[in-house]
């Protein structure tokens, strides 16, 4: 099988970095083995909250040079401050292709509310969460934050509980009874976020739920929800504001996240709408090379007969998807056996103390600034390294983790679109 492009995973970084190439023209296959991290999400999207030494971020771009100096092997240092600035704005004008509307600017980050009731500084989210400009408040006195009786996957009293210790307003903490969720109820392993909302969002339910919330809700100026309706579409969310007259958000759940899975959902759609082939299910195993050039790809289901690219793009995620894999001997990339930044010693992986910085987060594939994958010192001619699986930088103590993924596939896209006779 022959095609421009073969992208090996089918994360944010992998589906961004396929329909861009796609809207121009190029022939590309996504081969993703299993759910991305976008399914465990919070489905905001994070650019830059903080710097390597501490200080937080409120203006992502004009922090750029900061972090150069702090961590030159940032992604966004390769790439280079003028660039990823470019690059932030084409994003989201990529995933507003997608139809994907998010609330959110380049220039300042805004708070969301977290499902513990904290606020965390991101770039970008669904307009279904709560959100606040950057060192301020929410802009209600009084919020009801509503739980579904029996749904463990979200605990509205610990949201209640910072939010009124955070916020200083009056938290109205109760949950709602509704019956038409009793089958699903009656058996605990299917009570989830994504069944939940596939019930909740058929249209002959919302009188039920508006009823419930109206009796439960009171005098609460805004309405926090789990977010477990909209799996397809804003549509009931839209609906059940118009009826109660009032602001309604959702806050993440426990996986698996329907707001992550929305985001998934549209960049596959777009993807496919373009012509692009997704192969979920299947697995790249390894690699034929000649010299430093891959010239086919083997997977689970095609162990025969390779899968033929002028370019390839891993994507493949961080440990957490198995793009990067911890073994006795060390870090490993397991497709091509790529050079990582690591360290040798076992005991300096990770830190005892849970809640201090985890050095394995910044462990993954070593690239050149053009995100071009090293083996042994050299680059690859024509395999890139995009997202989770890069190495240099650390997702979720920096809030940079959507930003590198998107950016960097964006980054690379453009580099293989503008390769004279490479596809
Ligand atoms: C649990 C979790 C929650 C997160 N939440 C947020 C958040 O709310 N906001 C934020 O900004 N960032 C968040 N992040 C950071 C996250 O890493 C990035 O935002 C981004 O989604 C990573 O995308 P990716 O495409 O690089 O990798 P992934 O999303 O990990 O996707 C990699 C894909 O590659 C597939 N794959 C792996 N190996 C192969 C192979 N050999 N062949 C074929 N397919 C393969 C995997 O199955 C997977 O589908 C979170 C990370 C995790 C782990």
């Amino acid at each position: 099988m022959q095609f421009d492009v073969v992208v090996i995973g089918g994360g944010l970084a992998g589906l961004s970095c396929a329909i861009r190439l796609a809207e121009q023209g190029k022939r590309c296959a996504v081969v993703s083995s299993g759910q991305s991290a976008l399914y465990f999400s919070s489905g905001s999207l994070d650019l830059l909250a903080q710097l390597p030494d501490g200080s937080m971020v409120s203006e992502p771009l004009l922090a750029l040079p900061a972090l150069a100096q702090q961590a030159p092997q940032h992604p966004y240092s390769l790439i280079g401050a003028p660039r990823v600035a470019a690059l932030a704005v084409e994003a989201v004008q990529l995933l507003e292709r997608c139809g994907l509307k998010m609330q959110g600017s380049n220039q300042q980050n805004h708070l969301r509310v977290t499902p513990l009731g904290t606020c965390r500084a991101t770039w970008l989210s669904p307009q279904a969460i709560p959100t606040a400009p950057f060192g301020d408040v929410l802009p209600w006195r009084r919020i009801a934050v509503l739980g579904i009786e029996g749904f463990l996957d979200f605990q509205p009293q610990m949201a209640a509980s910072s939010l009124a210790a955070e916020q200083s307003v009056q938290v109205d903490e109760v949950s709602l009874h509704l019956p038409v969720l009793d089958r699903l109820r009656n058996n605990p392993s299917e009570f989830r976020a994504v069944n939940i909302a596939r019930v909740l969002d058929r249209p002959e339910n919302l009188a039920v739920l508006i009823e419930e919330i109206q009796r439960q809700a009171g005098q609460a100026e805004a309405i926090f929800l789990p977010a477990c309706l909209g799996l397809e579409s804003d549509e009931p969310l839209m609906a059940l504001r118009q009826a109660l007259g009032k602001p309604v958000f959702l806050l993440p759940t426990l996986p698996p996240s329907v707001l992550g899975m929305r985001l998934h959902q549209a960049l596959r759609q777009r993807l496919q709408l373009l012509g692009g082939v997704f192969m979920p299910g299947d697995t790249v195993l390894r690699a034929d090379f000649d010299g430093q050039r891959i010239t086919g790809l083997y997977t689970r289901n095609h162990t025969d007969i390779p899968l033929r690219a002028q370019q390839v793009v891993l994507a493949s995620g961080s440990f957490f998807s198995n793009g990067l894999k911890a073994e006795f001997g060390g870090i490993r990339e397991p497709v091509f056996d790529l050079d990582v930044y690591s360290k040798p010693q076992r005991e300096d992986w990770s830190s005892i103390d849970l809640f201090a910085p985890q050095p394995y987060l910044q462990f993954g594939v070593q690239t050149d600034a053009n995100l071009r994958a090293l083996k042994q010192g050299v680059a690859i001619s024509n395999l890139y390294a995009i997202g989770a699986v890069t190495g240099g930088y650390e997702p979720l103590l920096q809030g940079c983790g959507a930003g590198v993924s998107l950016l960097g596939a964006l980054h690379v896209a453009q580099q293989i679109a503008g390769q004279e006779g490479s596809v």
